[in-house]
């Protein structure tokens, strides 16, 4: 078999081997196979009852999400899935396919579905029109439900490194991986910063996105060498590569072990500058990950996570557990839950309805904005975290501010939770802290207002770096334009840290420029003392802070900040690293 090798975008480092495992997206690589004439009844009983199935989930939602009192948008959308769902061009129809056609239930709703979007992409009505995208969901929901768990991914061979091959991959999808271990991951598609590659780095294994034909051309059970740190994945390598690579891994390991011998020590610069080096978590099953490399916090939970492959909204029972756990966990060093941040990327089904029809998710009800669209759902929440704040030093840290309006909303919000909590007699941190994500161009150039409402802040560098440079931090086609190092974010940065240190404000980056040991000196003479980031970079980045004097650091800074040509900022960070 030929050896060949596919490029893309290292999104997690390291080394691994592995044989290949094809994912397919169910709307377009359904099965489609006949079926025997005696089959039919039995075919045409099985897609009535995934359509039973889906029905009761749109139930159980409905009941979950409104508790009898829905918010309009909410419960419109619901009703618009259900009406399609029950309606017979999408609930009869099929069967005739499958009885005319004898084919599969999979295979005939497909088909039922592009005669359904090519009516849709017909009509002129703007908002009619943007319902085809309700069908394809509906019928997705479906689909899932006739492929039997839905949407779960799992190594085919458990006794093998097994490397997933896939066109592309959610972030909800990727977070189920947390407990079935891959040993590597390609997609076709994705940017450094998407959350799928986010979530691919916390997973620890390594991970290469953007390949753009990785799916195609790779076949199940070939043999893969990933090499996430060079953006290379090597296809049928012959036995010198192999050995080449076997003997990196174990280099890697050697450097590893090197560094978990930092684990305990302060990180502290030679000029004495102490700096707090915290982790960035999804679950709560992230802890240990994160206590094991020695964070002084958790800087970042994006709690949204616990909402992504459910039915339904968890309760604020099931949040205050898993926020108690967290706070427990780290025994009484800070924990920051950072509020609901659904949409753009991370969809849910059931929300995704909302975010996906918007002609622009990222720009539109994202984060903070669909928390005050759904202040019942917020509440919820709010009163879970602070219930859980008597247990552990939670903050509670609000993301997309871009307005003081969203700052005062929130707090007015805060301020009900407690007094529920008041009324109910259940202990809470009276004086929890609150804080603001600067990750909107309007937030950093508004700092001043932030400064003096919030009680600490924290640079959301991944959106900071895609709002400001218009660059779809998902969309590896303009992947090459995220650039950290573009004037105009160093400009925003400086200000931002400049602003918060002069006014006392605490002010940690949390984004994913937290955790590359590339920037960290840079981050340093910008001013920074608190960084977050994923927990398998912590030991790294505290080997910077160890190596560095911030005395010489700033002022080579300095003079790098003033330059605006890319290819000098860059030989100017050489300098500054060394
Ligand atoms: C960010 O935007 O940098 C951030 C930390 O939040 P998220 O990556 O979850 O959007
Ligand atoms: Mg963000």
């Amino acid at each position: 078999m030929a050896s060949f090798a596919l490029h893309g975008i290292g999104v997690s480092n390291g080394i691994a081997i592995g044989r290949a495992q094809l994912v397919s997206h169910a709307t377009l690589e359904v099965a489609h196979y006949t079926i025997q004439p005696n089959r039919i009844d039995a075919e045409i009983g099985r897609f009535q009852h995934a359509l039973d199935d889906v029905k009761h989930d749109l139930e159980s939602l409905h009941s979950a999400m409104t508790g009898g009192d829905a918010p309009a948008e909410f419960g419109a959308f619901l009703d618009v899935h259900w009406m399609i769902l029950t309606d017979p061009t999408l609930a009869e129809a099929p069967k005739r396919i499958i009885a005319e056609q004898r084919c599969n239930a999979e295979w005939a709703l497909t088909q039922q579905m592009n005669v359904l979007v090519e009516q849709f992409d017909q009509i002129e009505d703007p908002y009619l029109r943007e319902r085809r995208a309700d069908v394809v969901q509906v019928v997705e929901r479906v689909l899932k439900r006739l492929l039997g768990k839905p949407g779960a991914i799992v190594p085919t061979n458990a006794e093998q490194h097994t490397i997933l091959v896939a066109h592309d991959l959610s972030p909800a999808d990727v977070i189920q991986f947390k407990q079935h271990r891959f040993a590597a991951f390609l997609t076709d598609l994705g940017g450094v910063t998407s959350h799928t590659a986010i979530v691919a780095r916390s997973l620890n294994v390594p991970a290469v996105v953007a390949t753009h034909n990785a799916r195609q051309l790779i076949r199940e059970n070939e043999l893969l060498i990933v090499d996430g740190t060079h953006h290379v994945v090597i296809v049928n390598p012959d036995k010198a590569v192999l050995a080449e690579y076997r003997l990196k891994q174990g280099e890697l390991e050697v450097e590893r072990a090197k560094l978990r011998r930092l684990k305990t020590k302060v990180a502290t610069t030679i000029d004495g500058a102490r700096v707090e080096l915290q982790a960035n978590i999804e679950l709560p099953e992230d802890l240990e990950q994160a206590v094991e490399n020695g964070a002084t916090g958790i800087g970042l939970f994006r709690s949204e996570f616990l909402y992504l492959n459910r039915e339904g909204l968890p309760t604020e029972e099931e949040q205050f557990v898993a926020y108690r756990r967290v706070a427990e966990g780290m025994a009484g060093k800070p924990v920051v839950i950072r509020t609901f941040d659904l949409g753009a990327d991370k969809t849910k089904e059931g929300l995704d309805g909302l975010a996906r029809v918007a002609p622009n998710p990222a720009l539109g009800l994202r984060a903070v904005r669909f928390c005050l669209a759904e202040p019942r759902m917020f509440l919820v929440q709010l009163r879970a975290i602070l219930r859980a704040s008597h247990y552990g030093k939670i903050r509670i840290l609000v993301p997309m501010l871009a307005s003081v309006s969203e700052i005062e909303q929130t707090r007015a919000l805060i301020a009900q939770a407690k007094e529920q909590l008041r009324e109910q007699g259940v202990p809470f941190d009276s004086g929890i802290e609150v804080g603001g994500m600067i990750e909107i161009p309007a937030a950093a150039l508004g700092i001043h207002a932030f400064l003096s409402r919030l009680d600490f802040l924290s640079i959301g560098t991944n959106d900071l770096i895609q709002y400001t440079l218009a660059v779809d931090r998902a969309d590896d086609a303009v992947a090459h334009l995220y650039d950290p190092l573009h004037p105009a974010v160093l400009k925003l940065l400086a200000f931002s840290i400049g602003a918060a240190n002069k006014a006392r404000v605490p002010i940690a980056v949390c984004g994913e420029m937290a955790g590359e040991a590339r920037l960290t000196r840079l981050l340093l003479g910008l001013g920074l003392r608190n960084f977050s980031m994923h927990p398998a970079h912590l030991l790294e980045i505290k080997q910077c802070v160890l190596a560095a004097d911030c005395r010489e650091i700033k002022p080579a800074v300095e003079r790098l900040r003033r330059l605006d040509d890319p290819a000098k900022i860059a030989a100017a960070l050489d300098r500054i690293n060394g």
